[in-house]
């Protein structure tokens, strides 16, 4: 089956409001012209209308890049999906591996935030993804098994449609080391199969699975080509437009 590739950048606590309103227009303006790849910017809290304003009429996606699981409350400092969604938002990320490991965030709370964010009918990138320890113990597909059931538990296969994952290897986000291509085609194939075995083979071939860590404009190309490997999500590469766009273009 032929996928669309996605590319998303994750600007995580980057910019300011003028950089990144600069940093959108310029993305806008150097795609080209009837491509099939789709492109998105998951960007601080603070500047989404903005981005959303500097990007309308563009084909760019502006996300956020977390969500709370409740509608509303009194939860100082959270924002909800449908407050993203209301702000412009057309997908959130959730399950960064800095929300993970640098803020405690388990398999069933993240389970949480993406059935919130689906209620409310906003798209979700679903990180997953192993630390170098588990992968060295050889532990990379039991933790990947454990990340998708727990974290897709209750999903049904035409919710699934609104969510693509991300292979995220811990150990290569921000470090420069990035996956060979067979460790993410690996990884990638171990995943669509276990989607399939929850959801179906039709709602697996249909998956859009983005791998992440350390993509840059001279390993983009490589990866995108593997046939399991649908789009990037791209962290330190996507703050400057030149190297953020060389990825979105790596496919052709
Ligand atoms: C990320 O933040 O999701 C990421 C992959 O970062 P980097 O590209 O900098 O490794």
């Amino acid at each position: 089956m032929s996928r669309p590739k996605l590319i998303v950048g994750n600007w995580k606590m980057f910019t300011t409001r003028q950089s990144a309103v600069e940093l959108a227009k310029a993305v806008a303006a150097g795609l080209k012209p009837g491509s099939t790849t789709r492109v998105g910017v998951a960007v601080p809290g603070p500047w989404i209308t903005s981005v959303v304003e500097a990007v309308a009429g563009t084909p760019v996606e502006v996300g956020g890049q977390n969500c709370h699981f409740e509608k509303e409350g009194a939860f100082t400092g959270e924002t909800s999906a449908g407050m993203l969604k209301d702000a412009g938002c057309s997908f959130v990320v959730i399950g960064h591996s800095e929300r993970r490991h640098g803020f405690g965030e388990g398999d069933e709370l993240l389970n949480k935030k993406l059935k919130a964010a689906l209620a409310v009918d906003l798209p979700v990138i679903f990180c997953v993804g192993e630390l170098l320890a588990e992968r060295e113990a050889t532990q990379t597909e039991a933790v990947l098994d454990r990340q998708l059931t727990h974290g897709l538990a209750g999903l049904t296969a035409e919710q699934l449609a609104r969510v693509v994952i991300a292979y995220e290897p811990v150990w290569a986000i921000g470090t420069g080391k990035v996956a060979t291509t067979e460790q993410a085609q690996a990884a990638h194939a171990f995943i669509r199969g276990k989607v399939a075995a929850i959801f179906g083979e039709n709602a697996a071939a249909k998956l859009l699975i983005q791998y992440g860590g350390s993509v840059k404009a001279d390993n983009a190309a490589a990866l995108l080509h593997q046939p399991d490997i649908d789009g990037a999500l791209v962290g330190g590469a996507s703050l400057k437009a030149d190297s953020f766009l060389a990825i979105v273009h790596a496919d052709g």
